[in-house]
């Protein structure tokens, strides 16, 4: 039994929760996963490679790939474009391959609104986690202080709902072999006769 598409699963997630050092470990261990090699302007750093990092981009470049439609979705973080070629994603999930993208939030919610059938995983900080118990177990001293912060982070957690999941990434080793445990089971949950 194969499913004739592959699956399309993307990792999102606050800035700074790791989202890039999860998915570098799953590559490690997966090989039936494609990533999308994103296109973005920002300067390459020390170490990367053009077409192994990122595609690197004039702004004048990117603004064309816009004008042709040829992104699935793109965002402007810290003064940069990032985003996602639309038609590498298409190709290799036509092809029967699963699709991994690693993107922030803004990025991955127009990626839900064209491909809802995409599976969606929130990378949650553990510290968020703390205070989200902390916040529903009862009575604590510092409730106020939890509230306060639990209302900075309030607009990340709104966001969580639109996830299929969520994996708090309290130990990278812990956080890839739940992402691995998703993409077994979204195949289990397709796999039909
Ligand atoms: P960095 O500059 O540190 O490589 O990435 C900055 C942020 O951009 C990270 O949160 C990363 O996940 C996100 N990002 C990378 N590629 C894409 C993309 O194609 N689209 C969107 N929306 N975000 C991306």
């Amino acid at each position: 039994m194969m499913d004739e598409n592959g699956i399309l699963f993307i990792l999102s997630g606050p800035s700074g929760v790791g989202k890039g050092t999860v998915r570098k470990e799953l590559f490690k261990r997966a090989d039936d996963l494609a990533y999308s090699i994103s296109m973005t302007t920002r300067e390459r750093r020390a170490g990367e490679k053009d077409g192994v990092d990122y595609f690197y981009k004039t702004n004048e470049e990117f603004e064309q790939l816009i004008a042709d439609n040829q992104l699935l979705e793109y965002a402007q973080f810290v003064n940069n474009y990032y985003g996602t070629p639309r038609k590498y994603v298409e190709d290799t999930l036509a092809a029967g391959k699963d699709v991994f993208l690693e993107i922030e939030v803004q990025g991955a919610m127009q990626v839900k609104e064209n491909f809802p059938e995409g599976v969606f995983i929130f990378l949650f900080p553990p510290s968020l986690e703390e205070l989200k118990t902390r916040i529903t177990s009862r009575g604590t001293e510092s409730q106020n202080a939890v509230l306060k912060r639990l209302k900075e982070a309030r607009g990340e957690i709104e966001m969580m709902d639109a996830y299929d999941y969520v994996v708090v990434n309290d130990d990278v080793d812990h956080a890839v072999r739940k992402v691995q445990s998703i993409i077994q089971s979204e195949h289990c949950r397709r796999e039909r006769i």
